[in-house]
């Protein structure tokens, strides 16, 4: 038996997220198949046959996985699942639209949001927005299971996996793709970036002024709560937590931010958080390990300028 992964790209690189779904995948000790799907993957195949720990390299490619939905996703990993015992993929946008619809064709259930994998059958995933970590066993013979990946570290380069064509599903049909607006940016992936640097409402319009040229000196990738974003001062891609991106950097700076346990969610597992916040009873204190009590609109450009001084 295999562990099946549906691997995420861009069409030119394999997302970090997929090699942490191998590391994940790791946890089974059966062979590792990784399952590619798209309009053209040679660009991408090679890349994802050389992840250590990877033995095979699946690769659905048709004209109308150019643009992937969920539905054809999900046809995909149902014409392929024969032979395995775990489907894996990312609790990303992909993996939860395309994971739910699959299990429930399948006829199995499926664990989602997993950050710890105890046995072949048992995981650790956190509910409560993350304020209560539930073991739970799936008692279905195929496992098919979503990864919180930024709980595991991303799997090297090392291997020299077999690639194989594997069957395409016919399209869907009832979706299709329309048009997409990416939004263009210098700044590193939020869910991926080593430093970001998130405002909270209480920037304003401030908000770009202030954490630009910030961000820009430590190439970090920038955040928001949900009260900035809903108040129109960042873009919704940004917002950070439990309804937004999950970040798990090596510094998390929280720039007038309350510290709602609906933002603490998706910044936990943050290696090193720092807060500035001018209320010294702000929540956010509690899980800051460095925090400075001082207005944001003095402190960030002293910031910035401490920066600049080197
Ligand atoms: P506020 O709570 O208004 O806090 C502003 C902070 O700025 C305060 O602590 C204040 O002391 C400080 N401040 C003000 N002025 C200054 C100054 N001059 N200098 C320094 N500090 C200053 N929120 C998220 O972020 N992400 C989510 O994913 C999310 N999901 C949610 C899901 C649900 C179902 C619900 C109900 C809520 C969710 N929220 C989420 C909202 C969350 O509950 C909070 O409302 C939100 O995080 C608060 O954002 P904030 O810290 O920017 O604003």
């Amino acid at each position: 038996m295999s562990v099946l992964i549906l691997a995420e790209h861009d069409g030119h690189h394999i997302k970090q997220s997929t090699r942490q779904l191998v590391t994940a995948a790791g946890a089974w000790q059966q062979d590792v198949h990784l399952l590619l799907v798209g309009g053209d993957l040679s660009a991408v195949v090679d890349e994802a046959a050389a992840i250590a720990g990877v033995s095979r390299v699946l690769r659905v490619e048709a004209p109308h996985l150019t643009h992937v939905l969920a539905e054809d996703v999900a046809a995909a990993l149902l014409q392929n699942a024969a032979g395995y015992s775990v489907i894996l993929a990312a609790h990303s946008t992909l993996g939860k639209g395309a994971l739910p619809r699959t299990a429930a064709l399948l006829g199995v259930g499926m664990v989602s949001d997993v950050v710890s994998i105890q046995a072949p059958d048992t995981y650790v995933r956190p509910t409560y927005a993350g304020n209560v970590l539930a073991t739970v066993k799936n008692a279905h013979a195929l496992q098919v299971v979503s990864v919180r990946t930024t709980a595991f570290t991303p799997a090297a380069n090392a291997g020299v996996a077999e690639i194989v064509s594997a069957a395409v599903p016919a399209p869907f049909g009832k979706a299709r793709w329309v048009s997409e607006h990416k939004t263009v940016s210098e700044r590193p992936e939020l869910a991926t970036a080593s430093v970001v640097i998130s405002g909270g409402r209480s920037l304003g319009e401030q908000f770009n002024p202030l954490l630009d040229p910030v961000a820009k000196k430590l190439n970090a990738a920038i955040g928001a709560t949900r009260a900035c974003v809903d108040a129109g001062f960042a873009p919704n891609d940004l917002q950070v937590g439990q309804t937004g991106t999950v970040v798990a950097p090596d510094l998390y700076i929280a720039i007038g931010i309350s510290g709602a346990m609906q933002h603490l969610a998706g910044i936990k597992d943050s290696k090193v958080i720092v807060a500035i916040n001018h209320d010294p009873d702000a929540p956010i204190f509690k899980h800051a390990d460095y925090g400075l009590v001082a207005d944001l609109f003095q402190a960030v450009p002293a910031l910035d300028a401490a920066l600049a001084a080197g």
